[in-house]
């Protein structure tokens, strides 16, 4: 038996009432902080306001249009308004997901009856679904708050306890993190330890019922491997290059528009982002003028104005970036500019580029997208396991839905979006995660709580239908024999 963290597996988490007050409590905890927490990411990625609302912690947007199926929900609205109004059209993510969560919470945590032949049946057997213990919970740097809180989510729901370890590279959304969450959840259950390395090897060497951890692939066998040494199990978030094709049936200039979203939100460092673009050749160019195009629309020509887009998060990472700029033996179409005192990296496209360029040979994490002309859509799904097998996102831009079709059959990948990047993990209840190298397990939604409940298979044999199992008992041939 290890050591356990000083959290104690507590009964009181297995209330259903106690978890969904807690849900509540964390929807307060993003409601009431939101300046603070825009702040810090603000300090931590330079995250522009549209990104810091929609996705990590969701908090109205100036020109709140109530009507849109997309909105977000309004600053000020309480979670009660919120949940009696089911369909409250909401993107903040965080948000959205306490709200589902709230609304379908008894459904998912009641016992299930499976199918079973009949003669089963007078077993009454049922699927309890029956909180693991003391999870933790790893997140990554680059949506520091959602991607430790929003699996979090899954542990209060599942009736765990749990600690929380964010990323040391995003520091100042880490420490806000571990001021404000004693101030709104139950002390006794859920904590937040800081720290880098040094810190999560300690928290490894303890005994967990659960870890889940985002991140890179490195890393990612670390924490595989310390969970071994106790069979604990483990839900790894991790990343990869994600293609984006681009058909000559595609409506080309709306594809460049949700290509260039997808790899320049958070400067390009989103675990789903389009990694490099495989287009047709006969809209080569015209993806290349397109890409141009919508660059110059969506920063009106100074991308490098604050709050237009993020930063890369520290001077290591904008070195690897800028480096993969220098060193490419491809063309820029556009971009290419940097500035290291703001970790600065201008949107950047390049065309003519070869699997042996280094930006071909990792994921790239920045904002560089790398197009490379493809002779058909065979071609683009032949390639794509040669560069990273099983990614975990993969987008196909067509009008033609056999086009659609031959491309969902003919690859794999974590997830998938056709006509859109990035949206397939926007949608609740959707399981996100990777296969293969980009991951093993999911969450959101539902999938959360598969991913942090034990299912439990129980029967109950009646007394009286003993006789019926008389033949598995040493004797039971004998018996059968005088009947
Ligand atoms: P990172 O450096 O922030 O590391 C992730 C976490 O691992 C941090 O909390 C860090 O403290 C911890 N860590 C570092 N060294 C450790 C060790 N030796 N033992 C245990 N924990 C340790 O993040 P990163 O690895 O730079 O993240 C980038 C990668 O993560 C990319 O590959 C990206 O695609 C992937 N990612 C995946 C997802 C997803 O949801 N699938 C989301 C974000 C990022």
């Amino acid at each position: 038996m290890g050591r356990r963290p000083g959290l104690l597996h507590s009964r009181k988490t297995f209330d259903i009432e106690f978890r969904k007050t807690q849900l509540k409590r964390f929807w307060a905890l993003v409601d009431e902080n939101e300046e603070a927490l825009r702040a810090a990411l603000l300090q931590d990625l330079g995250k522009p306001l549209v990104e810091a609302t929609g996705i990590e912690r969701g908090v109205h947007l100036p020109k709140h249009n109530s009507s849109s199926p997309f909105s977000p929900i309004p600053h000020g609205t309480c979670l009660k308004e919120v949940i009696l109004t089911p369909r409250f059209p909401a993107v903040s993510l965080f948000k959205n997901e306490i709200v589902f969560m709230l609304e379908k919470l008894d459904e998912w945590l009641a016992p299930e009856e499976p199918y079973v032949p009949e003669h089963f049946r007078r077993l009454s057997p049922t699927i309890y679904k029956q909180p693991k213990g003391i999870c933790l919970v790893i997140g990554a740097w680059n949506y520091p708050f959602f991607l430790t809180a929003s699996p979090f989510l899954g542990v209060i729901a599942s009736g765990n306890t749990g600690i929380m370890k964010p990323s040391e590279l995003a520091p100042h959304t880490a420490m806000l993190m571990a001021s404000l969450v004693p101030k709104y959840l139950d002390q006794t259950c859920y904590r937040v330890i800081n720290g880098g390395e040094p810190v999560a090897t300690e928290l490894l060497k303890m005994q967990y019922d659960h870890i889940f951890y985002t991140g890179g692939a490195s890393v990612g066998k670390i924490v595989m491997k310390a969970a071994a040494e106790f069979l604990t199990p483990v839900t790894l978030e991790l990343g990869g290059k994600s293609p984006a094709i681009v058909s000559k049936k595609a409506d080309v200039k709306l594809a460049a528009k949700r290509i260039a979203w997808g790899k320049f939100a958070c400067a390009g460092q989103t675990c789903v982002a389009p990694d490099y673009a495989l287009v047709e050749e006969e809209v080569h160019e015209e993806f290349l003028e397109a890409m141009k195009q919508v660059i110059q629309e969506f920063y009106e020509g100074d991308p490098k104005a604050e709050h237009k887009m993020g930063r890369i998060v520290n001077k290591t990472h904008w070195e690897r970036v800028t480096g993969l700029i220098a060193e490419t033996k491809g063309k820029v179409v556009c971009g290419g500019g940097s500035e290291a005192e703001s970790l600065y990296v201008e949107p950047t496209v390049v065309s003519n580029v070869s699997l042996d360029d280094p930006l071909m040979v990792q994921e790239i994490f920045g904002p560089i997208l790398p197009v490379i002309s493809v002779q058909s859509l065979l071609a683009a799904c032949e390639l794509i396991p040669k560069i990273s097998p099983k990614p975990l996102g993969l987008y196909i831009m067509t009008e033609d839905t056999t086009e659609m079709e031959y491309v969902q059959l003919n690859t794999t990948s974590g997830g998938m979006a056709i006509n859109d990047t990035m949206m397939q993990i926007g949608v609740p209840n959707m399981p996100f995660g990777g296969t293969g190298p980009s991951g093993m397990g999911s969450y959101h939604g539902k999938a959360s709580i598969d991913t942090f409940s034990h299912r439990r298979s129980v029967v109950n044999v009646p007394m009286a239908a003993d006789e019926a199992f008389e033949w598995r008992y040493p004797n039971g041939d004998q018996v059968a024999k005088f009947k």
